[in-house]
């Protein structure tokens, strides 16, 4: 499988600096943003900001400091959240089953309430 990646996709533009965001991190590789629709009181979005379609797209092809960057910003945070003594829930939707909506690799950290089982039926 290989991954094409489309440009036009609305976290390239905020990238970009086309659409605005509300920043949470910025590390080299890494930026992290508060969703624009929150699903929990904490709903924050951490992105690589190399062009990735999607979790498998960014483990294939992104180097070793692009995924350190990566992994310690999803870390960090949360504890700029101070999500640890509460929990919180990491997510990656992937294609079509996944129901992913922007194809540029993105997790969702979700906190600040009781989250409910992981997947709802349908
Ligand atoms: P997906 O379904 O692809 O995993 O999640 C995409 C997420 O991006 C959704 O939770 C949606 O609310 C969020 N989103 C879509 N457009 C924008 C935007 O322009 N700004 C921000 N901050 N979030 C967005």
């Amino acid at each position: 499988m290989s991954y094409s990646y489309d440009d036009q996709n609305i976290f390239a533009k905020i990238l970009r600096g086309e659409i605005p965001n509300t920043t949470v991190l910025e590390t080299e590789h890494t930026l992290a943003f508060r969703d624009i629709h929150p699903q929990a009181p904490v709903h924050v979005l951490v992105i690589p900001k190399g062009p990735y379609v999607c979790f498998d797209h960014f483990a294939l092809e992104a180097s070793d400091a692009e995924i350190v960057d990566y992994v310690r910003a999803v870390g960090e945070v949360c504890r700029m959240e101070g999500l640890e003594a509460d929990g919180w829930r990491l997510i990656a939707n992937a294609g079509t089953n996944g129901v992913q909506e922007v194809p540029h690799l993105h997790v969702h950290i979700l906190a600040g309430r009781v989250l409910g089982r992981m997947l709802a039926k349908g």
